[in-house]
């Protein structure tokens, strides 16, 4: 056993846990507090080559790949089941890292084993697809396999959830993979890397590597050794990503920001209505790729559902992991707060009002972690930076529309095409809105649910491919054509030797 403390030893590659190849450490601190979480292993360029070899090597030797579906699938159940067990510490690393309340932690895990068992079921349901060519004598089969190494990059603010969108279809599908978790919240990847090899996944399958974007992320895109990158992130490292994927012609998939309409019309239920909008914007802090940043709202009920709004944040009870009275925490860095309060500064200077909150909380409970008002800029039109940019911080927009035509066109009006929502009570309008928004998941008269077996991605810069569902599944197999002929004879087409023209 080394000298290093274990939490130290927190790389994995070809299923042995070690140290930074120089040493290197990064402190995890509490978003709430600043205290010190753990500290772990801060992975070089090398350790990331070494985890791609990993990969490549269990890849390429066959052994997970050739395993049947079955197996897999059982493997992924297996998983599933240690997470139950686990569960309680996994929502309590993951609630220390991301500083969100343990009730939702313990929601985010849930969601995690729920993703394991419908991908372990799924899995059951892949078959061969026989292609009539209209000819007896060829047989012609679309068959699927892994897609090989993968590179499987996620955020901060579910952590375990992005990962398991990522990590249950491609062990199903019998890829390897490395997976690299934000530098700020590497708990649960840890425990869920050394679940994996406990269910008995061999090893090489399951790599870990924790660390900076730009220097352990980095080269897991640009490896001609990696077949495939998942991401999930920002949309400035997603273009970074799709340009250093590019070189080696990777296939991608990228699960980038939203810029998520909330449109309320007139006839609306506006109780439930006016709950889900403070909901889809302030929970987790707005820390949300889909959250409802942008409310429409039609101008005959802007008033009262705008003060209403503005009535409920500034009642919300901001407070850290074990405050029991906590409705939502804290951000997760300081950088990031800064960069919340740029957005709110720039809308103001844009002609927003401001209704409430816009400013870091100065209540004394709140001094040592990076806690931001709920806030709520009225006045504002799609031109402005903060409707168009995400803040990714606990900050409502509100525009007005007239009519349904200008909902749509200005729910549209976006670089972005993640999610959106309809409130209305004629479900013929609410339905002509949700399809002509380009919105990669819609809700009418409700925000937020997802489940499993239902594709989540974006449209336009919101991303490219899909997670969840068959398609979430899909992208982690490549599609073989096996053409057999079961007659062989000459093609004919060129003239064979010594015959005559
Ligand atoms: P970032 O884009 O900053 O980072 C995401 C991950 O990419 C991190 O692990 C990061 O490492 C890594 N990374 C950064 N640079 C590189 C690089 N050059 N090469 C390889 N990897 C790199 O996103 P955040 O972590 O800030 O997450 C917030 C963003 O994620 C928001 O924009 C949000 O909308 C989006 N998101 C989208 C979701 C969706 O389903 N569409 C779901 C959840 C979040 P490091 O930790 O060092 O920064």
């Amino acid at each position: 056993m080394s000298s290093l403390n274990a939490t130290e030893q927190s790389l994995c590659v070809n299923g042995v846990w070690r140290a930074a190849s120089d040493g290197s450490t990064r402190k995890i601190r509490s978003p709430h507090d600043g205290s010190l979480v753990k500290t772990v292993a801060e992975a070089t360029v090398e350790d990331s080559l070494a985890a791609i070899s990993a990969a490549r090597v269990s890849f390429d030797s066959g052994v997970f790949a050739s395993w049947s579906w079955a197996q897999r699938c059982q493997l992924v159940a297996r998983v599933a089941d240690l997470l139950e067990r686990d569960a309680d510490e996994i929502a309590h690393e993951e609630s220390a890292d991301t500083g969100k309340r343990l009730i939702e932690a313990q929601y985010d895990v849930a969601d995690v084993i729920s993703v394991f068992r419908y991908y372990a079921r799924l899995g059951l349901e892949v078959s061969d697809r026989q292609v009539d060519v209209g000819d007896d004598r060829i047989q012609s089969r679309i068959t699927h396999e892994p897609v090989g190494v993968c590179a499987l990059i996620g955020p901060w603010n579910y952590p375990l959830l992005q990962a398991s969108w990522k990590v249950a279809p491609a062990l199903v599908a019998g890829c390897s993979f490395i997976l690299k978790p934000s530098e700020l919240t590497p708990s649960t990847a840890i425990h869920l890397i050394k679940i994996i090899h406990e269910a008995g996944a061999p090893y090489g399958v399951a790599n870990l590597i924790l660390g900076a974007g730009a220097v352990a992320g980095a080269p897991l895109t640009q490896d001609p050794r990696v077949d495939f990158v998942s991401f999930t992130g920002g949309l400035v490292t997603g273009k970074r990503i799709m340009a250093a994927t590019s070189e080696t012609v990777k296939k991608i998939a990228l699960e980038l920001g939203g810029k998520n309409p909330h449109i309320i019309f007139a006839d609306a239920d506006l109780d439930a209505a006016i709950d889900n909008a403070v909901t889809a914007v302030f929970l987790h802090s707005g820390q949300v790729c889909s959250a409802g940043t942008r409310l429409l709202v039609e101008r005959s009920i802007h008033d009262r559902v705008v003060s209403e709004i503005v009535r409920r944040a500034k009642a919300i009870h901001m407070g850290g992991p074990a405050d029991p009275a906590a409705e939502t925490g804290p951000l997760i860095s300081k950088a990031h707060l800064e960069k919340v309060g740029r957005y709110v500064d720039s809308a103001l200077a844009e002609g927003a009002k401001l209704l409430t909150g816009g400013k870091r909380s100065t209540d004394t409970a709140h001094a040592s972690g990076w806690y931001f008002e709920p806030t709520v800029l009225d006045g504002c039109t799609t031109k402005m930076t903060c409707v168009q940019e995400e803040s990714f911080g606990p900050v409502l927009t509100v525009e007005i529309f007239d009519t349904e035509a200008e909902a749509v066109s200005l729910g549209n009006d976006t670089i972005y095409g993640l999610a959106g929502a309809v409130w209305s009570a004629d479900r013929e309008k609410a339905d002509r809105v949700a399809r002509a928004l380009r919105h990669g998941t819609i809700w009418v008269n409700d925000f937020g649910p997802y489940r499993p077996q239902a594709e989540w991605g974006g449209f336009k810069a919101s991303g490219i491919g899909r997670e969840l569902g068959p398609s979430g599944l899909h992208e982690y197999l490549e599609i073989k054509h096996i053409w057999t002929n079961t007659s062989p004879a000459p093609s004919g087409w060129f003239r064979q030797q010594g015959e005559n023209t």
